[in-house]
């Protein structure tokens, strides 16, 4: 469909990539299953694995249109979209520096794949950009980063990160999936490369698993080489689904932010709390990088301390609305511990550094009624 270029948000979301059904005339992008097509008539070879059949491009196009992206692919997961990317652009010997609290199962390929093949990895704390400039080799071509970080919400500065890869003639690449497109567009302030565990907000509702990358045409054409070679592509009717779901993304994730908002203004309050982790907070110590480089809300995920004599387990368990459980960013609210679940690989020591204490909780807020939420945990504290 040719929609005018000044369409803001809330349309792409609605209408972006769109297939108007031109046999039947309906409004969907209708279901293409085929993986074989005729040839003699068409000149560009289709395969589901090259990514360019046409269910997979109108999710593509929807979300190229949201992140401002040249350029971009799906893929079967959002490690999916991290292996292609790093495999298809880096070689043994590169040089590549990460945020040092990135999610656990993307360095655990850093650690298990990349340094295996011979690639060179600083892991640094980037909120001191002087961080940045101690790990900068001759061999640095990448600088990875993600925020919000898991669980503890530090935000790292894009724009800093962007002036940073430029002046060194690196490729800047980030991780959006906690604050998405919504509140947050990476390339607008001037990341190269950004990508999304559509796992979480984009499908929306904890039950299709897919990643995004978008960026510039040259480092996208790369990386689709490393797609076709890993097959990590996404399925005809997946595609379908995640397209429906996507056309309420800032429907679903703006009343999250507002819910969770609410909650963690309430919470930074209670008695049972000793401390808050989410940006939108004045009290927040990094609100004023959230206020520059997020618009329209502050994301939906938070992490609470828990005060010495309240037992998380006991409290989690009191939950009759929160859901104890693994993973984010779907309609419903979930709360985990760190420990016990995206940290549980590592040690306490390690945990100890990253400033992860056993009484932190992480909260995904889900849409639910804000008041039905704060009744739930009102009683699991009293419990
Ligand atoms: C879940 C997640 C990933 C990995 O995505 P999968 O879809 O599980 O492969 C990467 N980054 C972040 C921030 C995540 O939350």
């Amino acid at each position: 469909m040719k929609l005018p270029k000044t369409i803001l948000t809330s349309t792409k979301c609605v209408h972006s990539g769109t297939q108007i059904d031109e046999n039947q005339g309906g409004v969907n992008t209708p279901i293409h299953t085929s993986t074989a097509f005729k040839y003699l008539e068409d000149y560009e070879m289709k395969y589901p694995r090259m990514a360019n059949t046409s269910n997979q491009i109108a999710v593509v196009d929807k979300i190229n249109a949201l992140e401002n992206a040249e350029k971009g692919l799906v893929f079967s997961s959002g490690l999916g979209a991290i292996a292609a990317a790093l495999l298809g652009l880096l070689k043994p010997g590169d040089h590549m520096i990460v945020q040092s609290d990135i999610y656990g199962g993307t360095a655990h390929f850093m650690h298990h794949q990349l340094e295996r093949i011979g690639v060179d990895i600083s892991f640094v704390d980037i909120q001191n950009a002087n961080n940045l400039k101690e790990a900068l080799t001759e061999s640095t071509k990448l600088i990875y980063v993600e925020t919000p970080s898991n669980p503890l919400m530090k935000l790292t500065d894009l724009f800093m990160v962007a002036e940073f890869a430029k002046k060194h003639s690196l490729i800047s690449f980030a991780d959006n999936t906690f604050a998405t497109p919504i509140f947050q567009q990476p390339i607008n302030l001037g990341i190269d490369l950004v990508m999304h565990s559509g796992t979480k907000y984009f499908s929306g509702h904890s039950d299709i698993i897919f990643g995004y990358l978008g960026g510039n045409s040259a480092l996208m054409e790369l990386i689709k080489v490393a797609q076709v070679d890993l097959g990590s592509t996404l399925d005809a009717r997946l595609c379908y689904e995640i397209e429906r779901s996507m056309k309420t993304l800032h429907l679903r994730v703006e009343r999250a932010a507002e819910n969770a908002l609410e909650l963690a203004s309430w919470l930074e309050l209670n008695e049972n709390v000793e401390k808050v982790y989410y940006p939108g907070l004045a009290s927040y110590p990094q609100f004023e990088l959230a206020k520059r480089q997020m618009h329209g809300g502050f994301g939906a995920m938070m992490s609470f301390r828990l005060k010495g004599a309240i037992d998380p387990i006991k409290f989690q368990k009191a939950l009759q609305i929160i859901c104890p459980a693994v993973s984010l960013g779907g309609v419903e609210s979930l709360i985990g511990s760190p420990y016990l679940t995206s940290h549980k690989s590592i040690s306490q020591a390690e945990r100890d550094i990253m400033g992860i204490s056993n009484q932190d909780v992480r909260f995904s807020v889900g849409i639910e009624d804000v008041e039905d939420l704060k009744n739930d945990l009102k009683q699991a504290f009293e419990a």
